[in-house]
């Protein structure tokens, strides 16, 4: 059959099978609030009460007002949901147009070209420098891609648009009049695969193009957004200035600035949170997702099917965005997704837990951030985290969900407190406490610190010594590994994932020292974790009433595996390679393994043994 024939027919084939119903993409909900409407609602309240309302599962639009209203007021009244049953969310993302008056708003690059005066050279934004635009090198054919990157020394932006739009004509041709976006989308996946020229992507770059100027009743900026995560900065002593404080990465806006055919994989965010994307300049994105829930689950099973070797290498291999597969293979496996376009001026806001993609149509400019909403916990729950990197984001959702608790007792609903001025009070106050008891009452007795340990707990100002340290032990039974097993998937929680047993074993710890330490080096590590203490010789009892659990932090003992700047990455002993940790390697709670107290060892002469307690490791 002639070539142009074969395509001419595919491409039917491929037209009648999108047009049989069930394989269509969805249309996510489209909001365009009115300035007036961003001007007198928290960004937050927005996406809880409107947004997230509207795309809940079995959500009926022609619902009466009245009930809306009510139900809004319930939500108002008991914020936050743990102990609701989880809602799903269709779509997996939503567009929010934002209105004309926004970008007088939001500061400097109020133009949308991205080509103007203010984006040329000798400008500020035509100046910014991008420190390290990676090539984005694709193999793969046939809808199922990988992704590898190369960095690229650091390039302005001016630089950059005339590398993408040399690109672009390289790659569709002088007459770039296709404004025709569906044309445009149909050219990027036929041509995407290894044969084409490689695209270029500067992505998560630290900054912000909103205006830092503060305008305390607009939070619509990226930069200072309201999310229930400055709750966790109650927990941060520094960071008392103007609600302040920043959670790195993901509290914290990046930019990024794409060309043509430039891809960002298929993902969830960091810890299942929420994004919010906003294109400030250039040409369109188009996005695709897969929501959060049973059709994620089929997505990661058909995921799974075509990536197994990354799989085998990391569970959490999604999270390294490099896979990525075409509409039509997530239409040949049924799996229901979302495809929309985003334009300047659009923001896209996607859901926890769900999966998205997408790629670039040309050059442009947006800026995106992570936040959390309360809706949002129980999602944050269950999230997993990659373990291939030290920085990868870890939050304690359990702490976070005390705190939310915490704020709803205390602040009356009536009036609406921001989360991050909740946080400056609480501070104030506890500080104004602090001060009171200075004066008032002396300080407590230091308690008396048990021989073998340096007394001040301070390991800079006196050489530390070694002590004694009992260690926990994953339990091995085999009766009891299948049932550990269940109960792992069961506990959602991080602190409970293994089962721990007291086995009485002692082991000399050791200050790490000066000398760096290497993969194989035997240490101890301190962590968080649950312990259930068992009533001897009655293992097999699974009764929750019936152990004692303790909660808080125990030694471990593990071999270096891994080596990464200023982290180490620790196997522990009797675990997986799935519950390694990445440990700072100035920890105050790291230690050398000293080896393990042999009681056949008659003259060995041990120290006082010593439990471990946190105060005693805690800097002064
Ligand atoms: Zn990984």
């Amino acid at each position: 059959m002639p070539i142009i024939d074969r395509e001419r027919r595919l491409q039917e084939e491929g037209q009648r099978f999108c047009r049989s119903k069930s394989f269509y993409p969805l249309h996510c909900k489209h909001f365009q609030p009115s300035l007036k409407e961003i001007q007198s609602t928290l960004f937050s309240d927005f996406v809880r009460y409107t947004v997230l309302r509207q795309s809940e599962e079995g959500y009926d639009d022609d619902e009466e007002e009245a009930e809306a209203e009510e139900k809004k007021e319930m939500l108002t009244k008991k914020i936050h949901c743990a102990n609701n049953p989880k809602i799903g969310y269709d779509y997996g993302l939503a567009k929010i147009t934002l209105p004309k008056g926004y970008s007088n708003l939001k500061g400097i690059a109020n133009d949308q070209t991205g080509r103007g005066p203010q984006w040329q050279s000798g400008s500020t934004l035509g100046d910014l420098v991008l420190p390290s635009p990676m090539t984005q090198f694709v193999r793969g054919i046939g809808g199922v891609y990988e992704f590898t990157f190369m960095d690229n020394k650091p390039t302005t932006v001016s630089e950059f648009r005339e590398k993408a739009d040399k690109y672009i004509e390289r790659q569709l041709g002088k007459s770039m009049n296709e404004q025709d976006i569906d044309i445009l989308e149909r050219k990027f996946w036929k041509r995407l695969g290894p044969t084409m020229e490689s695209s270029m992507y500067g992505a998560d770059m630290d900054g912000t193009l909103f205006s830092k100027i503060d305008n305390i009743d607009f939070d619509w900026n990226l930069s200072k957004l309201q999310s229930c995560l400055q709750l966790l900065l109650m927990d941060q002593e520094d960071n008392d200035k103007k609600g302040g404080g920043a959670i790195p990465g993901v509290t914290t806006p990046y930019l990024y600035f794409g060309m043509w055919a430039s891809v960002f994989c298929a993902h969830t965010e960091d810890m299942n949170l929420l994004s919010i994307n906003y294109l400030h300049a250039g040409a369109p994105k188009v996005w695709y997702a897969v929501a959060a829930g049973e059709d994620s689950r089929r997505f990661e099973h058909l995921m799974e099917s075509n990536y197994h070797h990354a799989k085998k290498d990391c569970p959490e291999y999604l999270r390294h965005k490099r896979s990525l597969v075409s509409p039509t293979i997530l239409k040949k496996a049924g799996i229901p997704y979302t495809r929309t376009v985003q334009y300047p001026g659009d923001a896209i806001v996607t859901y926890p837990g769900s999966y998205h993609s997408g790629f670039n149509t040309g050059f442009n400019v947006a800026e995106a951030t992570n936040f959390a909403v309360p809706e949002w916990i129980p999602y944050g729950r269950t999230a997993k985290v990659c373990n291939c990197r030290p920085d990868s984001v870890r939050l304690d959702v359990d702490r976070l969900e005390t705190l939310l608790l915490q704020y709803e007792n205390e602040v009356k609903q009536k009036k609406r407190l921001l989360w991050s001025d909740w946080v400056i009070n609480v501070k104030k106050k506890r500080h104004q406490e602090k001060m009171t008891n200075a004066t008032y009452k002396p300080s407590p007795p230091k308690k008396a610190k048990i021989s073998g340990k340096d007394g001040t707990g301070n390991t800079n100002t006196s050489k530390p010594k070694n002590f004694w340290v009992e260690v926990m032990q994953p339990s091995f039974s085999k009766s009891k590994k299948a049932k550990s097993k269940k109960s792992k998937s069961k506990k959602k929680s991080r602190k409970s994932q293994v089962r721990l047993q007291e086995l009485e074993l002692w082991h000399l710890a050791k200050p790490v020292g000066r000398k760096p330490l290497r993969p194989s080096d035997r240490v101890l590590c301190i962590i968080p974790a649950v312990v259930e203490r068992n009533n001897i010789g009655n293992d097999d009892n699974d009764n929750d009433a019936a152990t004692a659990k303790t909660d808080g932090e125990e030694c471990f003992a593990g071999q270096v595996v891994e080596d990464h700047n200023d982290h180490i990455r620790v196997r522990l002993d009797g675990m997986g390679k799935q519950d390694d940790i990445w440990v700072t390697k100035d920890s105050s709670k790291l230690f050398l393994d000293g080896g393990r107290w042999e009681e056949k060892e008659k003259d060995f002469k041990m120290p006082a043994l010593h439990y471990w307690k946190e105060e005693d490791f805690s800097e002064n």
